[in-house]
């Protein structure tokens, strides 16, 4: 299911994106070659950054993407349609933006008619990425797509701190126009009228490693667009860093606990294998001790308490709790120990499952009777004799 929520937090000015510039120039990947300088990006840059962070997603399956800096949110609805992503998150300085494309992440006609394995909850905040915001912690991945230099630069001062300090995200895209690019454009000032710089990748880089090292991230820097033949050393069109938080370990290993389904299911098989054993061979006994009196009613000699023959001593409230519990019983040459019986025993009980979830953990390793209420098992085996003492 696919909700989409507007929030309204603080109210912002409209701020323009290239494209146009950016879709004409020089020639190289270009569709045109122009004296004029004319470039034309093929596919156009911005849908180049976008298959970027696209790329990047379908490489490293985050689960809660947040891009910073949204606009129309043309990212946001080629990033819906990823199986891993369960949370994305839009967040805006301009509000209209927000509202007249907020709309366009609704679900299409098709995403009712073969509806997503897992949930996928899209919403979009108005506010600014210089702003804490908690409801935008825990995330995977932030994208930060031609935002930055469109921050002055209090707030420029002020976005590190928030994203990679606070926010804290696994990982964090940021790009931004390379000046040293800029040449190759008929005019040569800044890209955009509301660009407050425009980096070369020295200046790019210098930020960036200064921003992971204070905040305990690795950067590698990449790009797209790239430049046409003969003006390689200029670089891509638009420079990007990808962070990631280092995440401190040297060595990391997760034990086995009961709290790992696979590991409950193992114990719990043994658990119960083993007293089922020794329930049934217990059983042998009692009714071999049976015959014996009806043979010798002189002999009354006991086999002595349950307890020590399951091979443990129980406490006063253990015992009590196993007397309470339904007995196992022989029908024909069958026996059987209840799912009840069983979870009373301490090593069992331990485990504090219910006997629904007992059922279902042991159910294709035993044979249970036809209920379900029971383990079932041959009263008799082959090699029974080898252990009659045990
Ligand atoms: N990321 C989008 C893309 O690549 O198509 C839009 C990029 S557009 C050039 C820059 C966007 O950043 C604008 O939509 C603008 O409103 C937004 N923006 C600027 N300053 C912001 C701030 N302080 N907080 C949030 N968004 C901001």
């Amino acid at each position: 299911m696919i909700y989409l929520h507007l929030f309204s937090t603080k109210s912002g000015n409209k701020m323009e994106e290239e494209n146009e510039q950016f879709n004409s120039a020089i020639d190289g990947n270009f569709e045109e070659v122009c004296p004029e300088k004319v470039i034309k990006f093929k596919p156009p840059l911005y849908k180049q950054r976008y298959q970027f962070v696209r790329d990047f997603v379908d490489q490293h399956k985050p689960k809660k993407v947040a891009d910073l800096g949204c606009g129309d949110t043309e990212l946001l609805r080629l990033l819906k349609i990823y199986p891993c992503i369960q949370r994305l998150v839009g967040v805006d300085i301009d509000k209209e933006k927000l509202q007249s494309n907020g709309h366009q992440l609704s679900p299409y006609l098709g995403e009712f008619v073969k509806p997503r394995d897992l949930d996928l909850t899209v919403i979009l905040y108005h506010g600014s990425v210089v702003e804490r915001d908690s409801r935008l912690l825990g995330f995977d991945l932030i994208t930060c797509i031609e935002l930055i230099e469109h921050l002055d630069s209090d707030d420029l001062a002020r976005f590190p701190e928030v994203v990679f300090g606070y926010l804290s995200p696994a990982m964090i895209v940021i790009s931004t126009p390379n000046s040293e690019f800029n040449p190759l454009f008929p005019t040569v000032t800044l890209r955009d009228a509301d660009h407050k710089f425009e980096w070369n990748r020295m200046e790019f880089q210098t930020w960036a490693l200064q921003v992971a090292n204070r905040y305990h991230y690795s950067v590698e820097f990449t790009g797209v667009g790239e430049p046409p033949a003969g003006a390689e050393h200029v670089g891509y069109c638009t420079q990007i860093g990808v962070f990631r938080k280092n995440s401190g370990k040297v060595y990391k290993i997760s034990y086995p606990s009961l709290q790992q389904e696979k590991m409950l299911k193992f114990v719990l098989v043994g658990e119960v294998l083993i007293l089922v054993e020794r329930l049934r061979l217990r059983q042998q006994r009692m009714l071999r001790e049976q015959k014996d009196l009806c043979n010798d009613p002189d002999n009354t000699d006991s086999s002595g308490p349950p307890q020590v023959l399951l091979g443990a001593v129980f406490t006063e409230a253990e015992e009590a709790r196993i007397e309470n519990s339904p007995k196992p019983f022989c029908e024909g040459d069958k026996f059987f120990v209840p799912l009840q019986r069983l979870l009373a025993y301490p090593k069992v009980h331990r485990l504090r499952v219910t006997e629904e979830r007992m059922r279902s953990l042991i159910a294709d390793s035993v044979q249970l009777s036809s209920d379900g209420s029971a383990v079932m098992d041959d009263l008799y085996k082959s090699w029974d004799y080898q252990f009659e003492d045990y």
